[in-house]
């Protein structure tokens, strides 16, 4: 597959999500709004990648719409043809969280990609029937589908973060699906080159001891020290406090988590886990100035147990 980076239709995205972004310039450079370009003139027309159903929504009477997230191509929307009708044999696979090895076909006159076959799918049953973790996972697949999955040069790291992510949330015990969601939002806001330094001010650049509170302004940025909080766009009152034990957890998972499967090993408790969640879902929808509908109607669902 070839690929224009750095193509002229800036303000064409295939999914809404970038318009933010674009607005805000934070990821001008890591995002190379090329995802329409990717489509219409330069995606082979047949294609096998492995992806991740990040959305499905319904065409007509027995299509369906999916939107996926691919290993080698980011985010791409495709039509799974007869996949809401009883017999059609996307049936089963064209539904929300499952992997697999895709076939698709790019109709370069129609300007549209089909999807043609999901092999070897990953059901992921243990997600999906588990209200607490559907809404985990739920939350995931909205972040990545509207940030296009980090963009261009992104797409192996997006795509190794969700697939690894989703495979041990379908197997771990409800009570720790939050702590595994605290990863993500990390690891993912790494992905989008948006997490901050965690042991430096990035304003006055002094070393910020572990026993020491961090203030991350609203909208995103370096951390700040306590003496340069005011000095924060907006104030103090606009930024985010990691307190010493949330920012000692963030350093632990940046030193010695380097799976999912690892972050099982650290533990958070319950009462952190909803803070520090809370805390980085709410920088990330800064940062992209978006608001993320997972959260807004699943928090009680996120939050309320536990
Ligand atoms: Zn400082």
């Amino acid at each position: 597959m070839t690929r224009l980076v750095g193509a002229t239709a800036v303000p064409a995205c295939c999914c809404k999500g970038l318009a933010g972004v674009a607005r805000k310039g934070v990821l001008r450079a890591a995002v190379p709004f090329h995802r329409l370009v990717c489509y219409r003139y330069a995606m082979d027309r047949n294609q096998r990648c492995r992806a991740i159903v990040l959305r499905t929504y319904p065409i007509g009477e027995i299509h369906k719409g999916v939107v996926l997230l691919t290993d080698t191509s980011g985010v791409i929307h495709a039509v799974a043809h007869g996949a809401a009708s009883a017999r059609g044999k996307l049936r089963s696979v064209a539904e929300l969280f499952v992997e697999g090895e895709v076939a698709l076909y790019h109709n370069p006159v129609k300007r549209s990609i089909k999807l043609q076959d999901l092999d070897g799918p990953a059901m992921h049953y243990g997600v999906r029937e588990n209200l607490v973790k559907y809404y985990v996972a739920s939350l995931w697949v909205e972040l990545v589908a509207v940030s296009c999955g980090g963009g261009g040069e992104h797409d192996g790291e997006a795509y190794e973060l969700l697939s690894n992510a989703l495979a041990v949330l379908d197997g771990v015990e409800e009570a720790r699906a939050l702590e595994l969601s605290v990863y993500v939002l990390w690891r993912y806001l790494g992905v989008l080159g948006l997490a901050p330094v965690l042991d430096l001010c990035g304003e006055c650049g002094r070393a910020l001891a572990r026993e020491q509170r961090a203030y991350w302004p609203l909208g995103g940025g370096e951390l700040r020290c306590e003496a340069c909080r005011e000095t924060a766009v907006g104030g103090a009152h606009s930024t985010y406090t990691f307190t010493p034990p949330t920012r000692a957890y963030l350093m632990r998972l940046e030193e010695s988590v380097r799976c999912a499967q690892d972050v099982l090993r650290v533990r958070l408790q319950p009462e952190q886990s909803r803070r520090l969640h809370a805390l980085l879902a709410a920088g990330v929808e800064q940062a992209l100035e978006t608001r993320l509908k997972t959260l807004e109607s699943g928090a009680s669902i996120l939050y309320g147990r536990g």
